[in-house]
C-alpha cells in the first residue's frame, strides 16, 4: 500500500504507521473490561506523554480540538473577548476560540518557516491595542484581548521568545497548539513547555496516532483539576448527579488511549523518519528554479510533520492538480484563516505573506510508511511539473 510505490499505486499524505504494541494493548485493554475512559490506560497513555514532552500535568481529550476548546475556557476567554492567533492554520484552533465565545485576531506568518511573525504580532499590540485598567484592549473594537494562541504549524516551532516576551509585558495567556509538533523543539526545549497550556493531537493523520484523542498539558496545578472536571461534565460528587456548571463529555475511550500510548513508544523513531523524508524533499529540489522546500530555523527541531513545498511563481494549485493526476496526495497549504467564509467577523490584521503562501504552497506526502520508491516518484512528478525532469539516476 503506502510502501508498494508502483508506477500507479496511491500514495497518501499522511497514513498512520501501526508498528508497534497497539494491538497487545488494546487486546489487554478490552480483556480489563475498561472501554470507556476510566480504567489504567488512559493515565498510562496521560503520564507517557507528560514524561516526553516534560510537562507535569495531562489531561487526555477525546480529540485535539476539545483540548483546544477547554484550554480557552482556563485561560479565560469569555464572550466578547479577542485572541490573538496565526491566520496559517488547520481551521480547529480558530473554532476552539469561536466554542468559548470568543473572536479571533489573525496575524500573518514569516515567509521562510511559515509561523506566525512575532514583529507583525509585536505590531499589532503596540500600534493597535492600549493598556487599560490592567488590560489588554483592541482600540478599533473596544475588546479585550485575552490570549495568545500560537500553533507549531506543520510540525516547525514558532520563534518563542518574542512572542514569550510580548505575552508577559501584556498579561496575556499562552496557549499552545502542538497538535502538529509532538516532538518539536525550540531551542533544545519540547514545544509544549512553554505556555500556560499546550494542546496535543492523536488523530489518524498526525506524527503519532490514538486514532483519535487529545491531550492537554499544563504545569497550573489547579488548571488540571479544573480541566478534568470540565472533561467530565463537571461532576461535583463522586456518584450524587450533582453539576455545579455545564461541562463537556471530551475524554478518550480506554481504547484509543491504548493505541496512542503503543505510538508514543515509537514517536521519536517516526520524527526521525519524517524529517529523513524532509530531507530527500529539500535536497531533490535545491537549485531547482520554482520550487522551494520549506526548511528548518537555526534554532529549530522540527518534527517535518508535512513536508512542504513553495512553487514560486508557478502555482501551488496546478502542482497540487497535477500530483494527484498521477496518484499522489499532495495538498495545498490551508485557506489562510482571514479569508476562510467560517471566520467571518473576525480581526484580520495585514496577512499578505500567507495569501502568497496559501497560493505557492503544496503540502507532499511525508506518511511514516513513505518508501523510497514511492518518494522517488513523487519527486520525479515535482521536477516534471516544473519542467526540471533531471533523470532520476543523475540524482
Ligand atoms: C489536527 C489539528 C488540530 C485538531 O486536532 P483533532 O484531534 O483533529 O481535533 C488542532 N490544531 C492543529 C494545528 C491541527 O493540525
Amino acid at each position: 500500500m503506502t510502501g508498494a510505490g508502483g508506477d500507479d499505486a496511491f500514495i497518501p499524505l499522511a497514513a498512520p504507521e501501526l508498528g508497534g504494541r497497539e494491538w497487545e494493548y488494546v487486546k489487554e485493554a478490552l480483556d480489563s473490561g475498561w472501554v470507556s475512559s476510566a480504567g489504567p490506560f488512559v493515565e498510562r497513555f496521560e503520564a507517557a506523554v507528560a514524561a516526553y514532552v516534560g510537562v507535569e500535568h495531562a489531561v487526555a481529550t477525546v480529540n485535539g480540538t476539545a483540548a483546544l476548546h477547554v484550554a480557552m475556557l482556563l485561560a479565560g476567554v469569555s464572550p466578547g473577548d479577542e485572541v490573538i492567533m496565526p491566520t496559517l492554520t488547520f481551521i480547529a484552533p480558530a473554532n476552539a476560540v469561536r466554542y468559548a465565545g470568543g473572536t479571533p485576531v489573525f496575524v500573518d506568518c514569516d515567509p521562510m518557516y511559515l509561523q506566525i511573525d512575532p514583529e507583525k504580532l509585536a505590531h499589532f499590540v503596540e500600534t493597535s491595542c492600549v493598556w487599560r485598567d490592567g488590560a489588554l484592549i483592541n482600540s478599533a473594537t473596544g475588546s479585550r484581548v485575552r490570549a495568545i494562541l500560537v500553533v507549531h504549524a506543520l510540525g516547525h516551532p514558532v520563534d518563542l521568545e518574542p512572542v514569550l516576551e510580548i505575552a508577559r509585558s501584556r498579561e496575556l495567556v499562552v496557549i499552545e497548539d502542538c497538535a502538529e509538533s509532538i516532538g518539536a523543539r525550540y531551542r533544545g526545549t519540547m514545544t509544549g513547555c512553554f505556555g500556560d497550556v499546550a494542546c496535543f493531537s492523536f488523530n489518524g493523520n498526525k506524527v503519532v496516532t490514538a486514532g483519535g484523542a487529545g491531550m492537554l498539558l499544563t504545569k497550573h496545578e489547579d488548571w488540571v483539576e479544573r480541566a478534568r472536571y470540565l472533561t467530565t461534565q463537571a461532576r461535583d460528587h463522586a456518584f450524587e448527579y450533582v453539576h455545579e456548571e455545564v461541562g463537556y463529555n471530551y475524554r478518550p475511550t480506554s481504547l484509543n488511549a491504548a493505541v496512542g500510548l503503543a505510538q508514543m513508544e515509537l514517536v521519536d523513531e517516526y520524527i526521525a523518519v519524517k524529517r529523513r523524508i524532509a530531507a530527500a524533499y529539500a535536497q531533490a529540489v535545491d537549485g531547482v528554479a520554482g520550487l522551494s522546500a520549506v526548511g528548518e530555523a537555526p534554532w529549530a527541531f522540527s518534527t517535518f510533520w508535512l513536508s512542504t513545498v513553495l512553487a514560486g511563481d508557478a502555482s501551488g494549485r496546478a502542482l497540487v492538480e497535477r500530483l494527484r493526476a498521477h496518484g499522489i496526495e499532495a495538498r495545498p497549504i490551508w485557506q489562510p484563516m482571514h479569508l476562510s467564509p467560517a471566520q467571518r467577523g473576525a480581526v484580520a490584521t495585514d496577512c499578505s505573506t500567507a495569501e502568497r503562501v496559501y497560493a505557492e504552497g503544496v503540502c507532499l506526502p511525508s506518511s511514516v510508511g513513505l518508501s523510497g520508491p514511492a518518494q522517488e516518484r513523487v519527486i520525479g512528478e515535482l521536477l516534471a511539473a516544473v519542467g526540471s525532469g533531471r533523470p532520476l539516476e543523475a540524482r
